[in-house]
């Protein structure tokens, strides 16, 4: 049965305002605002129901109260495909407690990072979305990616039917076993380009592209229709959600906390998606107190937080967290619209303003709003120091952008004193930034090879090297078109042969 109390989904530029499915469909609105719902739901069960479900019933239980129109057995036939055993735990996202927080493992799905929680269910989401919707026309998901969505979007899209994925990423913006990963995707309906430019400028030139009201009639007219895997489609903040409520219910199973009691998120950042599920999870009802923001040395939300001005307006630094070097967090705009008083107006006023002078001040009163919410950064040098102390003092090894979020957490409790327990989003399996993390324990691997320094931490950390790195050993490179920024839309139109 479908919710009779269906959620809306609204723009946070206009009054347009569509389903859930709908929402999903479209990525963006047509006013180049995002979906919000118009209302953020409450969980439906208590914290000890949570506490005895699995992650699959987990995301059932968040996720229908956001996508009212899907009946239940679509939801859940999206999620017993998604969460099966691509993912290498049955836990799906196990929580591990070392030095004084838990860190919540978010990398054991396909491409070990966690972007793969809900990008193994869009394309599910996305084709349910499409049958609901009636729509004929094959979906061709464009997507900028600064590492970790490309290569997880690939992995969810290859092969599904009615689907198409082009991906566009920075050369040399990448690690090398990122851009491996990429290049050595299979699937028909696969495509990807490397850009001559960095995150943003692939970022704002698949926004041009999706904004472009000629080339959507000629997709059209060929049968095709452009949707976005990007962190701005609702149908990866929702799934996202999940992992929240879930982390919490197990630290009340495992006897950690009692249900109730508050707990402290942090979040490792860049577009802002991750850490705004954790924001809708407490609005559902979840006991988080604090939310805490960590960037690296790209530290605009940190400014951000402690300013009340926005400003991109600075030199893009490349750091070994890559996944997190952005200077527009597009997901921030949903919060912004939010402590506006979801007033569209006034979101787009300072949407324009970033656009054109790449800088925005809110209120004071808008300021108000955001004392959940704690911003700090970590420099390069102290990332690095926060992997060796941990594994020095645990043999937990974490990666770059999850010691980012360490690093801050430790500035916090000793800024604060705070004593809550709490989560630390881990978003990355350190098999994916080996060459950082291990030059971050001893500059001695320095001189070893890629794979080398694989065998190494595998032997050091004592964890099994995970499947997606072995698969891409050997793997043959099958794509390798590179393009300036300016040539991105021409690039789309031949692979669609339009
Ligand atoms: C994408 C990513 C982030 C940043 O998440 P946002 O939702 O963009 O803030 C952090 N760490 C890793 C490993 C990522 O892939």
């Amino acid at each position: 049965m479908v919710n009779v109390l269906s959620l809306q989904y609204k723009s946070t530029r206009s009054d347009e305002t569509v389903t859930a499915s709908q929402a999903i469909l479209k990525g963006l609105a047509s006013d180049g605002g995002l979906f919000v719902p118009t209302s953020i739901p409450k969980l439906q069960v208590s914290i000890d129901e949570l506490a005895r479900m699995s992650y699959k019933e987990t995301a059932y239980a968040v996720m229908k109260e956001f996508l009212t129109d899907f009946t239940e057995e679509e939801l859940k036939n999206c999620i017993d495909r998604a969460y099966d055993d691509k993912f290498d735990t049955e836990e799906i996202a196990p929580l591990v407690k070392a030095e004084g927080a838990y860190y919540l493992e978010l990398f054991h799905g396909a491409t070990i990072a966690f972007k793969d929680m809900a990008l193994s269910i869009l394309p599910h989401l996305l084709t349910t979305s499409a049958k609901k919707n009636d729509v004929k026309n094959e979906i061709v998901i464009l997507t900028a990616t600064s590492g970790d969505t490309g290569k997880a979007a690939l992995a969810g899209f290859a092969d599904v039917e009615g689907t198409k994925i082009i991906v566009f990423y920075p050369k040399g913006g990448v690690s090398p076993i990122q851009e491996k990963q990429m290049v050595t995707q299979k699937g028909d309906n696969t495509f990807v380009v490397g850009i001559k430019g960095n995150f943003d400028q692939a970022q704002s030139g698949v926004k041009a592209i999706f904004g472009n009201k000629e080339l959507a009639e000629e997709m059209n007219k060929a049968g095709f229709q452009f949707s976005s895997a990007n962190s701005i489609n609702i149908g990866r903040l929702v799934p996202q959600v999940v992992y929240y409520v879930y982390a919490y219910a197990k630290l009340v199973q495992n006897g950690e906390i009692n249900a109730g009691d508050k707990i402290n998120v942090v979040v490792p950042t860049g577009n802002f998606g991750n850490i705004l599920a954790a924001f809708y999870a407490k609005n559902m009802g979840l006991p988080i107190d604090k939310l805490i923001c960590a960037s690296n040395d790209n530290k605009v939300l940190y400014d951000f937080f402690t300013t009340g001005t926005y400003d991109k307006n600075r030199e893009f630094i490349l750091t070994t967290s890559p996944s997190m070097d952005i200077l527009i967090s597009s997901n921030l705009e949903r919060l912004i619209y939010k402590i506006a008083g979801s007033d569209s107006k006034k979101n787009t006023e300072l949407m324009t303003s970033l656009n054109t002078t790449g800088k925005y001040d809110i209120t004071d009163e808008m300021k108000e709003q955001l004392a959940d919410f704690y911003g700090n950064y970590a420099s390069e040098s102290e990332t690095a120091t926060t992997i060796k102390e941990i594994y020095d003092k645990t043999g937990y090894i974490i990666d770059t952008h999850t010691a980012v979020a360490a690093t801050v957490f430790k500035k916090y409790k000793e800024e604060t004193n705070d004593e809550n327990k709490t989560v630390i989003a881990s978003t990355a399996s350190p098999f994916k930034f080996t060459r950082s993390v291990m030059n971050a324990i001893d500059s001695k691997y320095d001189a070893m090879e890629d794979f080398e320094l694989v065998d190494e931490l595998s032997r050091i950390g004592n964890v099994k090297v995970p499947n997606a790195i072995e698969e891409i050993r050997n793997a043959d490179v099958l794509h390798d078109t590179v393009c300036e920024v300016d040539e991105m839309q021409d690039v789309v139109k031949k692979f669609l042969g339009i």
